[in-house]
Parts: C-alpha cells; structure tokens; sequence
C-alpha cells in the first residue's frame, strides 16, 4: 500500500495565493489599471504607430481609441514639431532608454481641437514577445506652468517694486523712513538723514528718542495712534531748533502710514517728513501782507466814505450854486430885456426927428384937405362926391400917420421874450418901413436883397427886429460924412448859410472900422460917437447869442463894413 505524500502547511498556504491571484485577475484586467492612473499612457511600437490608449489619453486629446491606434504618434504633437520628431523618434529606438521629457525644455502636445498645452513626457521602452515598445506617459502640466508663471510675474514685479522702492527712498526730495512697531528705525533715506543731522546708516535700530529727542514725545504718541489704529495720519506738523548757530525754527509737516502683513497684523509704520520751513514763511508774511492790505483797504475805505461826504456836500453846495446860477440867469435876463428895450427908446428916439416928419407930412396932408374941404363946403356949391373925395384922401393920411405910430408903439413896447416862428423876409420888411423914414431923413437909400424860400427861423421877433435896426441905424451914423449925391447906400440881404442857418448882412460904403476901435466895438459903452451911448452892438450880441446864432463883421474891399449875423433855421419835425 502506497502512502498518500502528506501536503505541508507551507504548500497550502501558496496553493491559497494563487487560487486568490487569479481571482483578482479575473476580476481586474490590465486595461482597467491602465485607465486607473491620472497619466495618460501611450504604447507606440517601433515605427511610432499606436497600439494602445489609456482612458485618460481619450480625456486629454479630446480622441476616441479607434481614431488613435494605428495611427501615427506624430499626430498629437504640434504641427511645427512632427518632422523633427519623426527623426528623434528614430534616434531613440536606436538608444532606448528611460527618459523624462519636458522638465528642463518646455513640451507641448496637440489636442483633437488643434490646441496646445504644456506637458511632461516619460519614456519607458518595452520588450514583448511580439515586438519592442515604447510606453509614453503624458502628464499635463499646463495648470502648473500657469501657476510657475504667475509666480515668477510676481517675483518680477516684487523685484521691480523693491528696486523702486530703492530708488524712491534713494531719490526722494522728501524724508522717508520705516519704523518697526517698537518705535526703532528700520530704514531712513539720505533726506531724512540730513534733516536729522545723523547719518541714515546711524539710524537704524535707534529709537526717536535718541535721533529727536526734542520732538519725540509728540511724535511717540502720533506713531502709537497709527499702530494702535491702523489708520494713517496725515499733515503732522512739528518744529525743530536747526543746529546750526542760526537756532532758527525749521518746521516739518509729516504723513504716517502703518504698514499690514497680508493678514492685516500692522508691522510698522512708513513716514513720509517734507521740511516747509519756507512755505510757512510764505504764508506768514502772506497774513502779515493780507492784514496789512486789510488795514489799508479800511483806511482806504475810511478816506473814501469822509471824501463821499465832502463830495456829497460840494454836490449840496453846487446844487445850490447852481439854482443861485439859474435865479441870476433870469434877473440877467430880466435886465438884458429891459436894457434892450431902453436901447429900443432910445433908438426911436434918435429917429424922433425923422419920424416926426413922416408924421408931420400925413397931418400937413390932412390939413391941405380939411382946408380944401372947408373951401369947397363955404363955396355954397358943395358938391358931396368931392367932401368924400376930401374926406377919404384925409383918412387915407390919417391911417398912414396911425401905421407909424402903431410900428413905434410895437417897437416900444417893454415885454417878455416870446419865441415864435419867424419869416426873417416878412420881418426885415416890416422892419425896414421905419428904418426907412429914417434913412430918407439922412438922405440915404435902404436896399432890400431878400433871398426867396428861405426857411422859417424861431426867435422873439421885437428882439431881432432891434438887432437889425440897429445895424442899419450904426449903418446910416457911419455914412454921415459922405457927401456924394446917391452914395449913401445901405443893403439888407437876407440867404441860407447851410442846412442848419440863414445869414441876415447890413452893409454901407461908411469908412469901415479902425484897428483901434475893431476889438472893442461889441463891448459895452464903447463908442466913438458923441451923443453915442455903445451899448448898441453889445445888445445885439446878447440878442443873437440868446437865439443860438452869432455876430460877426468884416471890411469891405469896396469901402464900407459889413455886419452879420445867423440864425438857426427851424428844426422839422418829423
Ligand atoms: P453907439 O452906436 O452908441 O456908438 P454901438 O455899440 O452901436 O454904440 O457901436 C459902437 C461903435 O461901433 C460905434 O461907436 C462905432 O465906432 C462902431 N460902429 C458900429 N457900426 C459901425 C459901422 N457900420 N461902421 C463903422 N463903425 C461902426
């Protein structure tokens, strides 16, 4: 009989291993490891073509298995790089070896929708019974390198910002420092330092009190209140005693600033110190200048306010002057009417003897016919057409008589001036009816030149009808002496200076105006005749200049003078 050979613990417990390997076989294949890990794997043989993809390849290309294997590895690279690649490819399978790809040169894949990320590469090669392979491993790292990049964009910019920094407390024309939570200086820039008087290097881990002992409790307690707050204070004033032997006050305006860990926790505070010694000078001489100019402004003001009030009565007091003026104005006036009323007399009274003959001869007229009359009725043969034929030639005389006498009553007249509108024709012919008994009296002719359609003139018509009796009777006294028959001539022209005058001349053949006498002929009582009074042409020249016209005279080249005068000529309305 045969023993059974007996089955050792040992070999049963490896009969287990195997029984419970296979089962794990069974239940997990290679494929489902391959698609368990987070690469992407790729098995290409020799010639690059693929013959297998884990599942993550499928998630990162963008590919389904059967549009990769067969296919070459070429086309999940970037088009720039698949020539190249072919020629690396063959030098690897040359010299296959583990490799890693992408570490210290940047690798880039394709995707199936043409775009690129950053990846690594390992390269396993693979010996099987059917062939070499090569197992590539594709890890994206696309996320990473954004990552590394940003990351060192924020080194680059830390960097640039601490150079800056630098070159700011470097260059600053302000003072700059930095002061850790203890108060001590941790960097003080060359401005600060100078203002200090203490080198910046001399600074740093010295507390205020040792670099501004003067100033230090006022600013200890400023840099407590930023830290304890974390807010920065701004526009802190101080002043410091300079060092030198000028012991003069140099004042500075300082800003705080705490400066944050990233979680907030104030690990010191950054002062900015400008010295404005000088703009506080500015502004103080500026008050000064500003209350200076405040005084003066109310001295000005006062000077002025006493000035207005003087101003206000000299104003007061003119006022008074004035209407004092005017009150006189009217008395001269007053006067100059009654002067000129006086000349007028005494005018007509010059002309008494003449005016009496023209009167003589209508009553002589009227007696020769009152006579005749008489005769004819005592003649018992009185026939009535022939008493009223004597009757009305006795009236016609009587009236002539009465028009003289009515034109010298008009002429006598003593009234106030009464502006109207004149015909300067129909006047001077009015005028020159009693002028003319004159001038027949002295033997002289009375020429009138009127021009026609001359434009109606305002003016008191008594007044300038004095003014031209005047002229013709000066006229007729200058002619006195002249002794051939039909030389004493004395023309009346009247015409239109311009738009804006007409022009009344009296001329005579008289022997004109001496040098002696041509200055004063218009003033006042200035005469060369013996019973003459000079207060004729003075007259006139107040009349004329009373109606806003002038008087003037000139010598005749002829002999004789001329006076003129003008007036205004009405203004049309409308
Ligand atoms: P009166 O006739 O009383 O002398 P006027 O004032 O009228 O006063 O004249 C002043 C003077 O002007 C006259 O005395 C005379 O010397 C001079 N005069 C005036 N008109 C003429 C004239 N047509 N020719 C020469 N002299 C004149």
């Amino acid at each position: 009989m045969g023993t059974k050979p007996q089955i050792t613990n040992l070999e049963h417990a490896k009969a287990d291993s195997i029984c419970q390997r296979r089962r794990f076989d069974d239940r997990v294949n290679i494929n489902s490891i391959m698609d368990s890990v987070t690469d992407a794997i790729i098995l290409i043989d020799q010639d690059g073509v693929i013959s297998f993809v884990n599942q993550q390849v499928k998630d990162l290309f963008g590919y389904e298995q059967d549009e990769l294997i067969g296919r070459k590895i070429e086309m999940l690279l970037p088009e720039l790089f698949q020539h190249r690649h072919v020629d690396q490819r063959k030098d690897y399978s040359a010299n296959p070896s583990i490799r890693q790809m992408g570490i210290s040169t940047d690798f880039f894949a394709c995707r199936k929708d043409s775009t690129e990320f950053s990846c690594e590469i390992g390269l396993n090669p693979l010996e099987t019974a059917d062939g070499k392979f090569v197992v590539c491993t594709v890890h994206d790292i696309s996320k990473r390198k954004y990552c590394e990049d940003a990351l060192s964009e924020n080194e680059r910019k830390l960097n640039e910002q601490y150079t800056e920094l630098k070159s700011i407390y470097s260059t600053s024309p302000v003072g700059m420092c930095l002061m850790d939570t203890d108060l001590r200086f941790l960097k003080c820039n060359e401005k600060l330092a100078k203002i200090n008087g203490i080198p910046a290097a001399d600074h740093i881990g010295r507390t205020l009190r040792e670099i501004v002992p003067e100033i230090a409790d006022k600013m200890e307690s400023v840099y407590h209140k930023v830290i304890e707050t974390g807010e920065p204070i701004i526009d802190v004033e101080a002043s410091i005693t300079a060092g030198d032997d000028s012991h003069k006050k140099r004042v500075f305006s300082a800003c705080y600033y705490p400066i944050k860990s990233v979680d907030g926790v104030i690990q010191g505070v950054s002062s900015i110190v400008q010295e404005i010694t000088q703009r506080k000078e500015a502004e103080e001489s500026l008050q000064r200048l500003h209350k200076q100019l405040e005084m003066r402004v109310q001295e000005r003001t006062k000077e002025l306010t006493e000035a207005n009030v003087k101003l206000r009565n000299e104003i007061t007091e003119r006022k008074k002057i004035g209407e004092e003026l005017h009150i006189a104005e009217d008395e001269a006036s007053m006067h100059r009417e009654r002067l000129a009323h006086l000349i007028r007399v005494q005018t007509l009274g010059e002309m008494a003897t003449g005016i009496a003959h023209e009167i003589n001869q209508p009553l002589a007229a009227i007696e020769s016919y009152a006579q005749a009359s008489q005769m004819h009725l005592q003649s018992g043969k009185a026939n009535p057409d022939k008493v009223e034929e004597l009757l009305e030639k006795i009236s016609g005389q009587a009236k002539r008589a009465g028009s003289v006498v009515s034109r010298l009553r008009t002429m006598m007249q003593h009234r106030t001036v009464n502006p109207v509108v004149v015909d300067i024709n129909s006047l001077l012919s009015e005028v020159t009816n009693i002028a003319e008994i004159d001038a027949r009296h002295h033997d002289c002719r009375l020429i009138l030149k009127l021009s026609s359609s001359l434009p109606n003139v305002i003016g008191d018509e008594i007044q300038i009808q004095q003014v031209v009796l005047n002229l013709i009777c000066n006229a007729i006294d200058a002619m006195a002496d002249l002794t051939d028959e039909g030389e004493k001539e004395v023309i009346v022209e009247t015409k239109r200076k311009d738009d804006k005058e007409i022009e009344i001349s009296v001329t005579d053949n008289g022997p004109g105006i001496s040098e002696l006498d041509a200055g004063n002929i218009f003033e006042a009582f200035y005469t060369t005749k013996d019973s003459g009074m000079g207060m004729g042409l003075s007259i006139c020249r107040s009349i004329i200049d009373a109606h806003g016209g002038e008087i003037s005279y000139s010598q005749n080249k002829a002999g004789g003078t001329t006076f003129y005068f003008t007036l205004p000529v009405e203004k049309q309305t409308g």
